[in-house]
């Protein structure tokens, strides 16, 4: 579950709060679309749910632990663990391989094991690339975030985010992008909080909220929100 309360991000030289959410909860497994104007505060909400970004005020609770108390290094090593995340430019490496790309958050880390190799090579296949060692960069643009999906579930997190994962790609596939995500989520039970301008993925997940200026404007899930 995430609970959000009382958040607020500030910038320097901006007077108004670039994020200012009184109470926010979503319960574990849900499935969230993040939309909302330009500028009204998406990426700044996902950077502070994941840690990304020190939160000015307020607290960030996955599953009862505030990430907001945590050290910055304490957070790094939170999110390894639980968060999965999937950028809109991808966030691959070039000169390494497919499957090296699944696997270098774990490599840095430690060693990998056995059975993380087979994962990374069942991902793989589910998402449908097979050319696994092929270097990254030859890959087509969809095929590189289907990559990117892959390295996201590799450690098995109980969290996916993803901020605009389709809006770099054509629609053919942006779809398939949005497809995986929902499946390889839905099939793992994963928690899915997707920022999203595509109505065909907004609509497939369980609640959208609607930013605006920082605030939560809609909300489709508001009553059964606490
Ligand atoms: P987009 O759809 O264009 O990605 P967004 O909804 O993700 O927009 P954010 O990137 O969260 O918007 O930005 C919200 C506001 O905060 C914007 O006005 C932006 O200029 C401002 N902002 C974001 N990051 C910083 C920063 N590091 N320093 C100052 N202002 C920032
Ligand atoms: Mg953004």
């Amino acid at each position: 579950t995430l609970d959000v309360s009382d958040l607020q991000m500030h910038f320097p030289g901006l007077a108004a709060p670039v994020l200012a959410i009184e109470r926010f909860h979503l319960p574990a497994g849900g499935q969230l679309a993040i939309t909302g104007a330009s500028g009204s505060g998406k990426s700044t909400f996902v950077n502070a749910i994941t840690g990304l970004e020190n939160v000015t005020h307020g607290k960030v609770s996955w599953n009862g632990t505030d990430i907001t108390r945590l050290s910055s290094g304490q957070r790094d090593a939170f999110r390894a663990r639980n968060i999965g995340l999937v950028m809109q430019d991808f966030h691959l490496f070039p000169g390494l391989s497919a499957f090296d790309n699944v696997v270098l958050p774990v490599r840095l880390a430690r060693r990998l094991t056995a059975g993380e190799r087979e994962r990374a090579l069942t991902l793989l296949a589910a998402t449908g690339i097979d050319r696994v060692s092929q270097k990254i960069e030859t890959l087509s643009r969809g095929e590189m975030q289907r990559v990117a999906v892959a390295r996201a579930l590799l450690q098995r997190p109980g969290v996916i985010v993803a901020d605009e994962p389709t809006a770099s790609l054509d629609r053919n596939a942006g779809n398939e992008v949005a497809e995986l995500l929902l499946r390889l989520s839905a099939e793992q039970g994963t928690t899915l909080v997707v920022v999203t301008h595509d109505a065909f993925l907004a609509e497939r997940l369980g609640r959208r909220i609607c930013l605006a200026s920082g605030r939560v404007d809609e909300d489709s899930g508001e009553s059964a929100a606490q």
